[in-house]
This record gives structure tokens, sequence and C-alpha cells, in this order.
């Protein structure tokens, strides 16, 4: 799809007006150099119209001024593969552009990365290397890259397009402060609070000690693109509360599906599922996913085990978008993984990093015996 087409589109599907489409073409076309243009005309489009909007046009500003390693528009090397058993229709991409991540040389001559630095300035540094998270940081070291703050369950983030990314519209949603990432409750109501705020239409994801690259520092993702995962078939629900449906779907790893319109119900009861699971075992860890569907949230819990999170010879790890199930290969060693590509190997790629049963069996016991005595009480 050409961007022209792609704006037009979003300008019909949300009704702009003439005033917020001129900020939004005016957005998307601002040169690398302007950044304080762009965060002025962020706030103003953000009036006119709303956050999710503005942050669409950030995000085309971001692929044009060359920050986005690639245009997610013009993604072409995919395939995908229906999976009758689940109801998922997986999605398998080859996109070499996120290899130039690693050039920390080529990432400099092309602006993303700034030349000379004072490492004087930057902070919280492990093995000489600063935090790639902290906004501080992003200041001094990223010239292209445009971060605004935003407030999410009373506490302040930064969201910033992912320069390497794996489908549109994928933004990083980083705390404002140096935290560890580390499953804590509030995390569920920071990306529910993220999804109401932009109307629905971004999905949320959170990878806890599995495929989260920079664990120094607490950060989650978001993306406009569904997951395929969002069609899974939901068999029949396991246990319910007045609000809430839980289901445990047929899935190649463990998945616990939580459903309902009540936000603290909700939250509480996906918290006991992940604290449960994390208390089994020390190397257990989620993958979680955040999505709503008219006035209903869901949440997607997958279960990891931080030992394994590599499969069938796929060189990255195993994170939210592959359980999600969108599987991205990127280096050259894959490129045969993409061309041999089958509905098989993307099953196997997924059983591969289950926990084990036994510890997924331990999980369901406690859980219905939880919310159980819970209603006994
Ligand atoms: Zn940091």
């Amino acid at each position: 799809m050409n961007e022209k087409a792609y704006i037009n589109n979003l300008f019909e599907n949300y009704r702009l007006s003439d005033k917020a489409k001129l900020i939004f073409n005016k957005i998307v076309k601002t040169d690398r150099g302007k950044k304080d243009q762009v965060l002025k005309d962020f706030i103003r489009l953000k009036k006119k119209a709303n956050l999710n909007i503005a942050l669409l046009a950030i995000y085309r500003q971001q692929v044009n001024c060359g920050f986005v390693l690639s245009d997610p528009l013009k993604e072409k090397r995919k395939k995908s593969f229906f999976d009758k058993k689940t109801g998922v229709n997986f999605i398998l991409s080859f996109n070499p552009d996120r290899e130039l991540r690693k050039n920390h040389k080529l990432l400099i001559k092309m602006g993303i990365i700034e030349k000379n630095i004072d490492p004087e300035k930057l902070i919280n540094k492990k093995n000489g290397v600063a935090c790639y998270l902290c906004w501080k940081n992003i200041l001094i070291q990223n010239p292209l890259e445009i971060i605004v703050k935003i407030k999410l369950n009373n506490e302040y983030f930064y969201i910033g397009a992912n320069f390497a990314y794996i489908t549109n519209n994928h933004f990083t949603i980083m705390n404002s402060k140096h935290i560890p990432q580390i499953y804590r409750k509030n995390i569920i109501d920071i990306a529910t609070s993220f999804i109401d705020k932009t109307n629905g239409n971004f999905r949320v994801i959170y990878n806890g000690r599995a495929g989260a690259s920079i664990t120094e520092h607490e950060h989650l993702q978001a993306t406009t693109e569904a997951f395929p995962i969002e069609n899974i078939i939901k068999g029949r629900k396991i246990l319910n509360t007045k609000n809430t449906d839980i289901y445990n779907p047929y899935y190649y790893l463990p998945l616990w599906l939580v459903e309902g319109d009540n936000m603290n119900e909700l939250a509480d009861i996906s918290d006991k599922i992940i604290s449960e699971w994390e208390k089994i075992d020390e190397n257990n860890t989620i993958n979680l996913i955040f999505t709503k569907n008219k006035d209903k949230y869901l949440i997607f819990i997958f279960l990891r085990d931080q030992q394994k999170l590599l499969s069938g010879g796929k060189i990255g790890a195993m994170a939210s978008f592959e359980v999600g199930g969108r599987i991205v290969l990127s280096c050259d060693k894959e490129r045969t993984m993409f061309k041999k590509g089958s509905l098989a190997m993307i099953r196997t790629f997924l059983r591969e990093i289950a926990p084990e049963n036994r510890k997924s069996d331990i999980l369901k016991q406690k859980i219905s015996l939880n919310l159980i005595g819970g209603n006994n009480e």
C-alpha cells in the first residue's frame, strides 16, 4: 500500500476534520531536523482529534525521516497459514531490515545514533553501555527519535516508534523511571489504560522474562495490527464470575484467556493467574497481550519458562509477537526457514517453548481452588 492511500483510508475511517487532516499531513512531512515542530503539532492534533490519531501521524513521520528502518506499508515477504485446530491464521514474515539494528556504524551513518556523544552525560550505564530506554539517554543518543510523555494509571511513561519494527505502528512504551522489567500487577492497569486512551485501536504487549531484550528498564509495546491469536477458538469456559470469563483455549503452549468488562475484577483475576504461575517455579514467566473488543477487554496470558526461549533453529527468542501468532524471521540464516515455512513448522516452534505440562497442571488446580474458594467466602 502506498502512504497516500493509507492516510486517505485513515481520514475516512476516523472522519477527521479538515483542520485535523491538515495537521496530520504536516506532521507526516516534517523533516528530520524539526523534532520540536513535530511535538508542537502532535499536541495540536491530539486536541483536534485524539491520542490515537496523533500517534499514527508521529509514526509516519518517523518512517519518512528514516528513523524506522524500513516502511511497514511496503512489507512484502509475508506468508499466512490457517490452522483449523485453533482457528488462528498464523503469519510468518521475513524482514531482513530489522538486522540493521545490530550494525552500530551504519546506524550512525543513517543518523539514527548520534556520532559524538559525551559519555559523562549518559545515565544508568552497565558495562559502559547506557540504558537505551531512559528518556534522558534517548534525547542524547537518538537524534531522530521522537518520544512523547503520557500518563498511564497515575505513572509517567514515554512512547516512541520502535525503529526495528515488527508490525505497522509498532511503538515502545517506556517507564519514565529506570526500574527493572519485573512483572507487577499495575502492568495490567497500565496496558488497559493505554488501550482506552487510544480508543481501543492499539493492542498492548508485555514480555516478562521471555523475550524482553532490555530487562533493566520496564517497558511495554503497542501496535495497531491485530494479532492472529485474537481469532482463537476459545473453547468452553473453565471458570467464570459475574463479569469475567476464563478460558484455556487449545493451543501449542499453555494459554489463559481472561475476558470481561469490569477492570478491577479482570486485573485481580489475571494477576492471580500470573502470580500463582510465577510462584510455582523460579523460571516461570509470562508473555501478555491485551486487546479490547467492543466493551470487553481480553487478556491473553501465555505461560513461559525462562529456560525455554528458543525453538527450531530460529535465531531470536520467541516473545509476545511470536506466541500471538506472528513469527518474525530476519537474519540471513533464517531465509531458508522462511522459504520452507509451513504450519507444521510454526506448531513446532510453539510446542518447543511450552513449559512442562506438570507445571501448568498445578496452576490449573490452584486457580480453580482459589476462585471457588473466593466465591465461598
Ligand atoms: Zn533506563
